[in-house]
């Protein structure tokens, strides 16, 4: 399973960093980005679920 983060459509809420800040941080773009492959700590499809604008894309 890969995570990643479409960087134009992301604004910057938080949500995902908040909700699982093992795997996504905010960047100094303001945009969240993924700090980790290791995606045990969370449900990341749950993550990208709870994304507003559906900037997370999980791939099996
Ligand atoms: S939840 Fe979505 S829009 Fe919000 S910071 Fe994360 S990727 Fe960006």
């Amino acid at each position: 399973m890969t995570v990643k983060i479409e960087k134009d459509t992301c604004i910057g809420c938080g949500v995902c960093a908040s909700t699982c800040p093992d795997v996504f941080e905010l960047g100094d773009d303001g945009k969240a980005t993924v700090i980790s492959n290791d995606y045990s700590s969370c449900d990341v499809k749950d993550v990208a679920e709870s994304c507003p604008v559906g900037a997370i894309i999980v791939e099996d």
